[in-house]
């Protein structure tokens, strides 16, 4: 691809798609937010859902689950210890040896890394679990910043860590608004991949600019 050099991943929902594994982090977080606010369960998703749609109102659209629970008053750091402890990742997940064969073939011609919202302990059980361990040259994961996606400050260091310019870098991410909006901003070229199958076109896509 034109002057691209790093592709910089998003990873829940990017490079593998469970809808059972995102119910089960949210079900956690729940419970986790619950004993820190001194609320029920319910009380507590009936809160975290209405702090969703107060900050998607006023914001661009989608909300994570950090900015809704500082809506809340809650802590990320301990809601990211709880979630690290409580979270069994691997029975949701499987490998697809398409998507390894394609982080393969990417890795000889580009510096691929991880940028997520999840905290490192899981995203590396995660990265394990669907077999894509061994392609990345960097991890940023919640607690490098402790400032979450999507995040200018956050962004700026990471281009300054991988020490590349933003129009070098193409970000792939399964939700605009949290993933792809700053970087765009930034002059980074974006990807928006909601399957595998949108996933797996990358290559086309990296292939037909070199043709
Ligand atoms: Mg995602």
């Amino acid at each position: 691809m034109d002057g691209i050099t790093t592709i910089i991943f998003d990873l829940d929902g990017t490079l593998y798609c469970s809808k059972p594994l995102a119910d089960e982090i949210h079900r956690v977080a729940v419970d986790g937010l619950s004993q820190q606010l001194g609320m029920s369960t319910a009380e507590t998703d009936a809160r975290l859902a209405a702090a969703k749609s107060t900050l998607a109102g006023s914001s661009s659209g989608e909300v994570t689950l950090s900015a809704a629970c500082q809506e809340l008053g809650g802590d990320i750091r301990q809601l990211h210890y709880y979630l690290a402890e409580q979270v069994v990742p691997e029975p949701f997940l499987t490998v697809d040896s398409r998507v390894i064969a394609m982080l393969g073939r990417l890795k000889a011609d580009y510096a691929l890394y991880i940028y997520t919202n999840n905290n490192r302990r899981l995203a590396d059980r995660i990265m394990r679990a669907i077999g894509v361990d061994e392609f990345f040259a960097g991890i940023f994961s919640v607690e490098d910043f402790w400032r979450s996606k999507p995040d200018r400050l956050a962004l700026a260091k990471l281009f300054a860590a991988i020490g590349a310019e933003p129009a070098e870098c193409l970000f792939v991410g399964d939700r605009f608004d949290v993933d792809l909006r700053l970087p765009e901003e930034h002059g980074s070229r974006v990807l928006l991949t909601k399957t595998i199958e949108e996933l797996l076109s990358l290559e086309k896509l990296c292939q037909k600019e070199i043709d």
